[in-house]
């Protein structure tokens, strides 16, 4: 089934008990038992909610996993599938992931007994060579926020296989509609829900899903062990966000490229980082392995100190964290959402103070045009 189709019929579509072609908001805790043991299809809702369970079915389908499991943010998601290991493993990480995702591998996990080494996954020698007695997984994001750093998953998960790795790749970027990392040999993929697939900027959600039924069953175990589950109202929200992920995401990256464009050919940027651009490191990998490029695109001014000032300038680009709704927005990434990156790391793997990140929304493209020109001119940049 085409992936537009899914998008509308995927997971449970219609309610069982009524046919309302959405399906309902059970905005309830519990449910009444036959008798003492003889609990129905569902008994607490943290264990299970028939809102909460069509979306997880849904974002299996769309991913191809086995199970979905849907919680309170993406960070929450990404704390159970970091609870599959034990202290003492070891785990690889993308250079260029979400600061929040390195602050819970670094000031939770670290904690707890993991080890983590920190590699360009988008170089697979570095993968290799950084692979130990006690690696047990590899976390990547791809593309990764905020260069837009692109790694050959299916290379990647070949080599990690060969070591056994549970391959984990956050999929927020381009989500499932561009790029489904479980066909690509990932075991499980993680969004933040909160991006694309919300696609509306009102709602925190996490998303889950594997193909392995081994994974499954200890993520579900993990789901409601620590219990940081989506309630219904919100997941019905991203139920409703995920029927339109299609067309959103074409237009997304209809605007994001034109804006790519126009930065590239204008005199005050000095690098700007979209994988679509075919000047772009990772273009040919990512046309090999994504059906489009997303509306992600980060840049450089070539007057670094000129960056605050242009941010504040541009008007329909809302200065905010967050990324993927329909409006556009605009981050520093150095002092907003990578602000949890000590300096020297975030250095390191190449984010430097001035770096701004777009997230390109579905307002006409000439008029974000015009906001990007009107903000070069003010800010003097
Ligand atoms: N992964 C990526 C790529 C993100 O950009 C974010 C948040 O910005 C997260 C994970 C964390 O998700 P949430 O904010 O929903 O907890």
């Amino acid at each position: 089934m085409h992936i537009n189709t899914k998008l509308i019929h995927g997971g449970i579509s219609e309610d069982k008990t009524t046919g309302a072609v959405s399906v309902p908001i059970y905005q309830t805790s519990t449910y009444k038992q036959n008798g003492v043991g003889q609990p129905k299809e569902y008994e607490y809702s943290r264990s299970g909610n028939p809102t909460r369970h069509a979306l997880e079915e849904l974002i299996a389908d769309l991913e191809g996993g086995v199970q979905g499991f849907a919680f309170g943010s993406g960070l929450a998601g990404i704390h159970a599938i970091l609870s599959l290991f034990v202290p003492g493993d070891h785990l690889l990480m993308g250079d260029d992931v979400y600061g929040g995702t390195f602050r819970i591998f670094e000031q939770v996990f670290v904690k707890n007994g993991l080890e983590y080494t920190i590699v360009d996954t988008s170089d697979l020698a570095d993968i290799e060579k950084n692979i130990q007695p006690n690696t047990k997984g590899l976390y990547l994001e791809s593309p990764s926020n905020p260069l837009l750093k692109i790694t050959d998953i299916k290379s990647a998960a070949d080599i990690a296989k060969k070591h056994n790795l549970v391959v984990m790749v956050d999929n927020t970027f381009a989500t499932p509609y561009f790029q489904q990392p479980l066909t690509l040999g990932a075991d499980i993929v993680i969004h933040s829900g909160t991006k694309y697939l919300g696609g509306h900027s009102d709602v925190v959600s996490g998303l889950v899903t594997t193909n392995d039924p081994k994974l499954a069953q200890e993520l579900s175990f993990l789901q409601n062990a620590i219990g940081a589950v989506l309630g219904p109202q919100d997941s019905w929200l991203m139920q409703r966000g995920i029927k339109t992920l299609g067309v959103r995401m074409e237009e997304h990256q209809r605007n994001a490229l034109a804006a790519a464009e126009f930065l590239t050919s204008h005199p005050a940027v000095a690098n700007v980082y979209y994988p679509g651009l075919s000047s772009h490191n990772g273009y040919e990998v990512a046309k090999k392995q994504m059906s489009g490029f997303s509306g992600m695109i980060s840049f450089e001014l070539k007057n670094e100190a000129a960056a605050t000032a242009f941010v504040e300038a541009l008007q329909l680009f809302t200065l905010a964290e967050s990324l993927g709704g329909v409006e556009s927005l605009v981050e520093v990434p150095a002092v907003m959402t990578h602000a949890s990156i000590p300096k020297e790391k975030r250095e390191a793997a190449g984010i430097r103070d001035g770096l701004i990140r777009l997230s390109v929304g579905l307002e006409y493209a000439g008029d974000l045009l015009a906001d990007l020109e009107q903000a070069f001119e003010k800010s003097g940049a």
